[in-house]
């Protein structure tokens, strides 16, 4: 099939299976495991008939398991009328990845339902959604030990709430029924920091990236974050967050932002979270007084910048515009921005590239916290916090006893905190994608057969989702 006539679904699978290929190749990995491991486990598709504005309309949905080597799978729901098989088998694929990489003990999955979710009601998408949980549920395809949904495109924290709570009413006695699905609000089961934590994990892994002042080099930057120009493809729940952290807390310049309507552009930098509220208000970035705008998005794409980070659906950077991107460095916050082609280009051009399956992955280390607190049944910090709080209380009168002197506050007040939740969130989160991007550049310096960041992280994946299958066996 020429790609021309294909699916957009099916050639982001393919493209994530020829990424996947190029690791394999540097590895010692029988092919026969990486085939097992590439295929997706099982797909469910679903038509079921939902009752609108008194007319049956037909949705169709979807769940993809990749693997099964660590249960559950995870992986978020995506409402889109992007979604078809494939979309969400490429999806799963790169959720098995994402977590090995992260470190995070689970299979991959990923779900999408076949919705223009701008074109009903709320209570409309609550009677849909609670519909399609009905049907994961019946056949197998979710619950807390087995498949484990989250947000994505197009759903957050209210679906969730719907679904776990219409999973409770279906298996009342399953005393975990809470932990079926991650993303929930607070007073639902959720936890803290779970909503921006795909975009902090981008802020703390670029952060991580200016520690190691080779790689920067060799992205041609130096320095840190601060003053870095940056350009942000979609302003969803990951792109906002990572720009509002990047540009209020480390300094960078947000020069563009695209949005579905066009971009604005601002070489001084954009004030996020105004442009934001501009964007709740009016549908759009047309408008916005803090900066030009320019109704062409694609273009901006290939504007000058240090960093590019695109942050919304697959496929946006293609072989067309490849080699007119004039970025440093791409991280990828959206799954799939870059094709394999343009992957191929990007890396003949020197343009670096941090991955998808490492840059976004901060969603699903924070819904690992979630499930586990779910499991537990208490709040991350309940019991230590007020006696770490009295540790510390003890530590400041011992200085100030043996050393006679007063101790600074901001000293004080940092020894004498014991940490909340949202602490030890933060905390995990910063851990794992530091381990992560670590590991990567450590694997891909020491292979000199691995060419990218990219491959360096299938490497990885690759190598750890074989193990388990190696040690356990195929049976
Ligand atoms: N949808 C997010 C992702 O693509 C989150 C997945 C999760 O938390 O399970 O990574």
């Amino acid at each position: 099939m020429s790609t021309a006539s294909m699916p957009s679904g099916l050639e982001f699978r393919q493209s994530v299976d020829h990424m996947v290929d190029r690791a394999v190749e540097v590895m010692d990995l029988d092919i026969d495991i990486a085939n097992a491991i590439k295929a997706c486990t099982s797909v469910l598709q679903v038509t079921f008939p939902v009752k609108i504005k008194g007319k049956i309309e037909m949705f169709t949905g979807w769940r993809a398991v990749h693997s099964i080597h660590r249960l559950p799978s995870k992986g978020g729901i995506r409402y889109a009328t992007s979604v078809d098989q494939y979309e969400v088998e490429a999806l799963a694929a790169l959720m098995s990845y994402k977590c090995a990489i992260v470190d995070v003990p689970f299979g991959g999955s990923k779900g999408g339902l076949y919705i223009d979710p701008k074109q009903y009601t709320r209570d409309e998408l609550q009677m849909i959604t609670r519909r399609f949980t009905r049907e994961l549920a019946k056949k197998g395809f979710l619950s807390p030990s087995t498949n484990v949904p989250a947000p994505d495109v197009g759903t957050g924290q209210r679906e969730m709430a719907w679904i776990a709570d219409t999973y409770k009413h279906l298996y009342p006695t399953d005393l975990n029924h809470v932990a079926c699905v991650t993303g929930k609000p607070v007073e639902h089961g959720g936890i803290r920091g779970r909503t921006e934590a795909t975009g902090r994990g981008v802020q703390y892994t670029l952060q991580e990236f200016f520690r190691h002042k080779e790689e920067v080099k060799d992205a041609s930057m130096d320095g840190s974050l601060e003053g870095k120009n940056i350009i942000v493809q979609g302003l969803g729940n990951v792109g906002y967050y990572a720009a509002k952290f990047l540009s209020e807390e480390d300094g960078a310049k947000i020069t563009a932002v695209i949005e579905w309507d066009g971009a604005i552009i601002n070489p001084d930098g954009i004030h996020i979270e105004e442009l934001r509220y501009h964007i709740n208000d009016n549908g759009g970035v047309k408008g916005f007084a803090g900066g030009t705008y320019e109704e062409d998005g694609t273009k901006v794409l290939e504007m000058e910048c240090d960093i590019l980070i695109p942050a919304a659906l697959e496929s946006v950077i293609h072989e067309e515009n490849a080699p007119n991107i004039k970025a440093k460095l791409i991280a990828e916050a959206a799954n799939g921005p870059v094709t394999f082609e343009a992957d191929r280009i990007l890396r003949s051009r020197n343009i670096k590239v941090l991955p998808d399956a490492l840059m976004n992955a901060g969603g699903v280390v924070v819904s690992y916290f979630e499930w586990i607190r779910n499991l537990t049944h208490i709040r991350f910090g309940r019991l230590e916090r007020r006696f770490d709080e009295s540790k510390g209380h003890c530590i400041v009168h011992a200085l100030k006893e043996m050393t006679g002197r007063d101790v600074p506050d901001y000293i004080q007040d940092n020894l004498a905190r014991g940490a909340d939740e949202f602490d030890l969130v933060r905390s995990g989160l910063d851990d794992s994608m530091r381990l992560a991007l670590q590991a990567i550049i450590d694997t891909h310096n020491r292979n000199e057969k691995i060419e990218d960041y990219r491959t360096a992280a299938y490497v990885i994946a690759m190598s750890k989702i074989s193990r388990s299958y190696l040690d356990i066996g195929i049976y």
